[in-house]
């Protein structure tokens, strides 16, 4: 599921690992954007170097996010160790592509699934590697 990313430009104050996942996810919606079906894309990275890209369903209303997905493939691939992972969704109108923070409930799962995982996400000083526990600090359950 290792993917090779296009150079694109670089976000301001990132490492290049934050970078090259970035890259992955919006080659990945990219290639797979479909209105009214695909619109949003994940890359995830494990501990092992491994990325593994996903893509949302959207099914009216009982959709299905990317980054789960994501988590899907690590675990199917018996590589379990989350380390890293960016959203990025495509405007249908302007084609461009932005970070987009996960859901609660992906958040959740990344609690479950990865709870050391560390997110690339939007935040008042701009685009940042966040620890999960600073997106959900009191989460459900715990
Ligand atoms: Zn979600």
């Amino acid at each position: 599921m290792k993917d090779k990313a296009e150079p694109r430009k670089s976000v301001k104050g990132l490492d290049a690992e934050a970078q090259e996942l970035i890259e992955i996810a919006e080659k990945t919606i990219n290639k797979h954007f479909a209105i009214g079906r695909h619109h949003v894309a994940s890359a995830l990275k494990t501990k092992s170097g491994n990325i593994y890209p996903g893509i949302h369903l959207d099914c009216a209303g009982f959709d299905n996010c990317a980054e789960p997905i994501s988590i899907a493939n690590a675990c199917m691939a018996d590589d379990k160790e989350l380390s890293l992972v960016v959203a990025v969704v495509k405007d249908s109108r302007t084609q461009s592509v932005d970070i987009i923070n996960p859901c609660g409930n992906c958040l959740q799962q990344f609690l479950v699934f990865g709870p050391d995982i560390e997110v690339i996400a939007q935040t008042p000083q701009g685009i940042r590697r966040l620890h999960l526990h600073e997106l959900l600090p009191y989460p459900y359950g715990n």
